[in-house]
């Protein structure tokens, strides 16, 4: 078979996979650099508590500053972050810069950000790493943040393997941090299977909070009962209407996070005290 091809190179991938697989190498290494000169930033939206409006405290949500791109959106650069370990190394960025500015914002209005929460996205990939614990650890001790003040998120969908996580989830909460399960209602976890998750917060993922199909708010009060009753806060993400809000006060939703209050702000854009009391 070898005859007419000579000593030609093999080709592996059609020319569009090479290309593909060319810019991916070219964003990771583009994107090694961003973390070790700080052109990440952390974004911060507010998360309001539902029954009261009280500021309960922020989302940290990774922005990429590229030279000569503008502001990167994460689905811009951490889908190709979680092919490999580099996004281990981009949420530790992100957790030591999110624990750093709150104690930051703490120092500057110690009345109004005493009891402000944050809460970090950690990759599935991160999740399951040995490094995780002493990740959280190290955020914790070099910023000086009470373990209670900071939230790990892990999306739902990594919960596939959920013995493995609920170790790690475990662990972490070990070290006095809560737990979230993020973007809720997108994999396979059951309802019936939530009282075996070790995690503290249930957050519903917008596809849900925005719909407005039939059946829609049914199952927004089914899911806030089953999480209440296995103990965890209820959180909606992606709230953006006046009417949806009510409705989430009305089915004793915890807490909710939108547009309807606010985007992700750069952190100078951010105010600790406000409208919050
Ligand atoms: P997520 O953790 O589910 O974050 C919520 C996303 O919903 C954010 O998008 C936020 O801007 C958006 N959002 C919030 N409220 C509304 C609303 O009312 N309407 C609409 N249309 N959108 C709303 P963003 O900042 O683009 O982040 C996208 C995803 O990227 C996050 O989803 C999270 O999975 C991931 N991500 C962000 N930062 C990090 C990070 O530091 N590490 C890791 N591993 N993943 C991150
Ligand atoms: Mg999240
Ligand atoms: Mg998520
Ligand atoms: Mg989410």
């Amino acid at each position: 078979e070898r005859g007419d091809r000579g000593d030609e190179p093999v080709e592996f991938f059609a020319p569009s996979l090479r290309r593909e697989q060319d810019d991916r190498i070219a964003l990771e290494a583009a994107l090694v650099d961003a973390i070790a000169h700080d052109e990440l930033e952390v974004h911060y939206q507010p998360v309001v508590a539902v029954g009261t409006g009280v500021l309960d405290g922020y989302e940290a949500l990774v922005r990429w500053n590229r030279p000569g791109h503008g502001l990167l959106q994460p689905d811009a650069f951490v889908p190709v972050a979680e092919k490999s370990d580099l996004i281990c190394a981009l949420d530790r960025w992100v957790l030591h810069e999110a624990a750093r500015q709150l104690v930051a914002w703490t120092e500057e209005d110690p009345i109004g950000a005493a009891d402000l929460t944050v809460a970090v996205n950690v990759s599935g990939r991160h999740l399951a790493s040995a490094t995780i614990v002493a990740d959280v650890a190290a955020a914790l001790h070099s910023s000086g943040l009470r373990p209670e003040r900071l939230t790990v998120e892990v999306t739902e969908t990594v919960l596939v393997d959920v013995p493995r996580a609920s170790l790690q989830m475990s662990a972490l909460r070990r070290l006095g941090v809560s737990i979230s399960i993020d973007d809720f209602g997108t994999g396979y976890t059951s309802i019936g299977h939530l009282g075996a998750l070790p995690a503290d917060i249930l957050k519903i993922d917008r596809s849900l909070v925005m719909s407005t199909g039939p059946g829609a708010t049914e199952l927004l009060a089914l899911i806030v009962q089953a999480g209440h009753a296995h103990g965890l806060l209820v959180v909606a993400e992606g709230v953006e209407q006046q009417q949806r809000l009510d409705d989430l006060r009305d089915l004793r939703y915890d807490s909710a996070q939108g547009y309807l209050f606010a985007r992700p702000l750069a952190a100078d854009d951010v105010r600790t005290t406000g409208p919050r009391r």
